[in-house]
């Protein structure tokens, strides 16, 4: 029976994911500097005769690796991910996702020669700060793919479900320097630009919806309190559902930047210091494929769709191609994500054997969406409706 080849090719791979899970956790590397990371997922796909682009795009820690059954048909994505967290190592979880979706490009490809199509395992730096997908996607990484699927550990078995679209961005006060005390008439104090930025959008979070994020830090506020601060920076996340509501309330975030910026007579800078994500649309026929057949390996406890008021680089590419990010539980209790007790929950023969069911549940709806002609023009329609 089908299940079953799936999950023994599944659990067969098992052991060499382990390792290379375990050699990541051990070796945590911050996104862009995952070099090792990196290696160790190219030379597993070379290992299983994937044949693999390495620093895809000129991007040194990204790659892709191309499985092709050698007959057209669909093109099915999996996506990895290898970066670690500042201080806490592998908090996310990304050595374990990074094997799961590597895992299950490689099951896949096993399969192959009785179907058609490809599958394509793309390995995507950084996603913890300026992630590797937005401008993988930008470049036109995805064009070629029909589905992309992503899953991601957590505590619990989530379904596919939102992510707030966000850009980072910086605000830039030049003023003018003076003796603070003996001459404050002759100075321009780019500081109180920055403080009254502040200001002016704890006013605005009145009346925005409530389903946005707007949160800042300054980065800069001058040197020593008896000079008037000459530069002074800011950096903001603004967050919310969708696209369009996003770029509407940057602009009134940076009206307020304008207005501090007259006020103290400043000069102001608008830049981008990260890269925008766009907000995480699921495909809903492909998510309800894939949650059929985790329960179909054995998987019984499923929560709904999670929506998260973070963001994800994978948002972007859910605009480009149908996509679902659903998230694969590996704990016996509730444990927070971006800790250090997440982090050890990724190697626990309980994470081990989820992963090993979360793959046989990719590869099975993947060789659904290539045997099933009608489900992958269902799966299209939805997306060409949702895309604005
Ligand atoms: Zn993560
Ligand atoms: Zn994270």
């Amino acid at each position: 029976m089908m299940i079953d080849k799936v999950l023994d090719i599944a659990q067969e791979l098992k052991q060499e994911l382990v390792e290379v899970s375990e050699f990541i956790l051990e070796n945590p590397e911050l996104g862009y500097e995952e070099f090792m990371a990196c290696k160790a997922h190219v030379d597993l796909l070379k290992k299983h005769g994937f044949e693999v682009e390495e620093e895809y795009m000129g991007i040194k820690t990204a790659f892709k690796a191309v499985y092709d059954s050698g007959k057209p048909g669909p093109a099915i994505a999996y996506l990895s991910e290898y970066d670690a967290l500042p201080g806490i190592g592998h908090g996310c979880g990304h050595n374990l996702l990074g094997t799961t979706n590597t895992g299950a490009g490689i099951a896949l490809s096993k399969l192959l020669k009785d179907y058609c199509g490809k599958v394509v395992v793309y390995g995507t730096p950084a996603e913890e700060t300026s992630g590797a997908k937005v401008e993988m996607t930008e470049k036109g990484a995805f064009d070629e793919i029909d589905i992309a699927i992503e899953v991601h550990p957590s505590d619990k078995h989530y379904m596919s479900g939102a992510s707030l679209a966000m850009q980072a961005i910086q605000f830039t006060y030049r003023g003018r320097a003076a003796h603070a005390a003996a001459d404050p008439e002759h100075g321009i104090n780019a500081l109180d630009a920055a403080i009254n930025t502040f200001n002016n959008i704890n006013a605005l979070r009145e009346h925005i919806k409530s389903s946005s994020r707007i949160h800042g830090i300054i980065t800069e506020g001058g040197k020593a309190a008896n000079i008037v601060p000459e530069l002074a920076i800011a950096q903001f996340y603004v967050r919310a559902t969708t696209k369009t509501y996003l770029e509407e309330l940057v602009e009134k975030v940076k009206n307020c930047a304008r207005g501090a910026a007259m006020a103290a007579g400043a000069e102001l800078e608008i830049s981008n210091y990260e890269a925008s994500y766009d907000n995480l649309v699921t495909n809903k026929i492909l998510s309800e494929t894939y949650t059929k057949w985790l329960r179909e390996v054995g998987v019984e406890r499923i929560e709904g769709p999670r929506e998260s008021f973070g963001s994800l680089d994978v948002g972007n590419v859910s605009h480009i191609v149908p996509t679902i990010h659903p998230y694969f539980g590996i704990c016996e209790k509730e444990t927070a994500g971006h800790t250090r007790e997440f982090a050890q929950a990724t190697k626990t023969p309980l994470a081990y054997d989820s992963m090993v069911k979360t793959m046989a549940a990719m590869v099975l709806t993947a060789v659904e969406v290539i045997t099933d002609k009608d489900l992958l023009a269902r799966i299209r329609d939805e997306f060409n409706s949702t895309r604005k």
